[in-house]
């Protein structure tokens, strides 16, 4: 039993002293709605590889529920177990109870954020990550100095210095860095339906998206146009917020909800991402962003760009090549998106999609989650590398540019031939473009 817990069972505190968000009374009933039947345990990633009642998901709500009712504090201890949560809600998928686990754990986050548990390095490297990430203009700037440092040599000499095995948070920054391809401004605002118009769309850019993998929301609008929508992309468009979210810092994403919500054209019929992690905290704006009706709307018409391009009837030519699927977390559990990827996959000709097992786990990704619990990530990296090498599939195909960059990553470094691409690259590559 872990410190916190033994303190948790001193007494119970006075409710009137309950101070914490998941105190409040639908949360709190949420919580209680466990029955603690541990369903979810084999689909939690760090109850997998770590095997700890209070590193799985039934710990998490015991802990939760702790804090809930006043008989735990806020702890570092706590916060560790919480920290360690990847937030990937297999969980969510697994329970037969219906726990909410990933708004529950949002809330949780809130709560630590409020108390501060955390260590002095941990909250400056958050501080660096939420003051670059959410912003796109200083993502731009911050990638193109990694650029030079990657082109002036310096990223070689760090590494050979061995300066990087002292912090692993730094390291494992460095280790996602083998390619910062230059910002493609050349993204139009709007591209009109070829052929028969179905409606108009916006697309979120995002931030990671817009600056890293520009290519794949270029074909995103190819290929929506292609399938007779009208596409815009308004250039005036901010962060979703998903990552500040996912980390408790509710009003900061509430903000950014708005932002963007007020940025996309009241009238299309659908707001596209094809960024997992953006796509589900759209998804989510109706639960946390209250009495707005912009940030209500974008909640009601988000869609991933696979679930569109699955009804389309796309030209579409020979691809010799065997893949396989890694579900990303935020498109099989956030948004229960798995087989709209799949069946678009499998509609090329030639391609020969293979099974991928545990495709559902997470591949250690999880938005910075990477960057602030290195070694957990390490850890399921290496299973989800072991499992691609057996399918001998040399092409992964995943929705979500974190997944995309993680796994590349882990291929690198075991040495493995891998192309690791998002499904509307394989699909832009098999359409017969003259054909329309
Ligand atoms: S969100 Fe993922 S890592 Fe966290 S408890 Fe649920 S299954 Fe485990
Ligand atoms: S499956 Fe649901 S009800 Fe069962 S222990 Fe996990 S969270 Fe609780």
């Amino acid at each position: 039993m872990t410190p916190g817990i033994e303190r948790a069972t001193t007494g119970l505190a006075d409710p009137a002293t309950i101070k914490t968000g998941l105190a409040a009374a639908a949360t709190i009933n949420a919580i209680r709605s466990c029955v603690h039947c541990g369903i979810c345990l084999p689909a939690c990633p760090t109850y997998r590889v770590l095997g700890e009642e209070m590193d799985s998901p039934r710990g998490r709500v015991y802990l939760m529920r702790a804090v809930a009712e006043g008989r735990l504090d806020v702890t570092e201890t706590y916060t560790h177990h919480l920290d360690l949560c990847l937030g990937c809600r297999a969980c969510e998928t697994a329970c037969p109870a219906g726990v909410p686990f990933g708004s529950l754990l949002e809330t949780a986050r809130a709560d630590i954020e409020r108390h501060g548990a955390r260590p002095l390095r941990r909250r400056l490297l958050e501080a660096f990550l939420f003051g670059v990430f959410p912003h796109p203009h200083r993502l731009a700037i911050v990638l193109g100095l990694l650029r030079r440092y990657r082109r002036w040599g310096i990223q070689a000499l760090v590494r050979r210095s061995g300066l990087l095995r002292r912090f692993p948070r730094l390291a494992a920054m460095d280790a996602l860095l083998q390619d910062v391809p230059r910002t493609d401004a050349a993204l139009p605002e709007f591209l009109a339906a070829r052929g028969r118009t179905l409606g108009r769309v916006a697309l979120l850019t995002g931030c990671v998206q817009r600056h890293l993998f520009a290519d794949v929301n270029r074909d995103t609008m190819r290929l929506l146009s292609l399938a007779g929508w009208d596409v815009v992309a308004p250039r005036g468009q901010g962060c979703c917020g998903a990552l500040e979210l996912h980390a408790g810092r509710l009003e900061a994403f509430r903000a950014r909800a708005r932002a963007l919500a007020a940025a996309f054209p009241a009238d299309v019929d659908w707001v596209v991402t094809n960024a997992a992690g953006c796509g589900s905290a759209l998804r989510d704006y109706g639960h946390w962003v209250g009495e707005d009706a912009a940030a209500s709307r974008v909640a009601a018409r988000t869609r991933d760009v696979t679930e569109l391009l699955a009804e389309a009837d796309l030209p579409l030519g020979s691809l010799p090549l065997t893949a396989t699927y890694h579900d990303p977390c935020h498109l099989a559990h956030g948004q229960r998106v798995r087989s709209a990827p799949r069946a678009l996959l499998g509609r090329i000709p030639d391609l020969r999609l293979v099974p991928l097992a545990d495709s559902e786990l997470c591949c250690g990704s999880a938005g910075v989650f990477n960057l602030l619990e290195p070694e957990m990530a390490d850890r399921l990296l290496a299973l989800k590398i072991a499992r691609i090498a057996e399918t001998g599939a040399r092409t992964v195909v995943t929705g979500n540019p974190g997944c995309l960059m993680q796994i590349a990553r882990g291929a690198r470094e075991r040495g493995l031939d891998l192309a690791v691409v998002h499904p509307v690259t394989l699909l832009a590559r098999a359409v017969r473009w003259e054909d329309r």
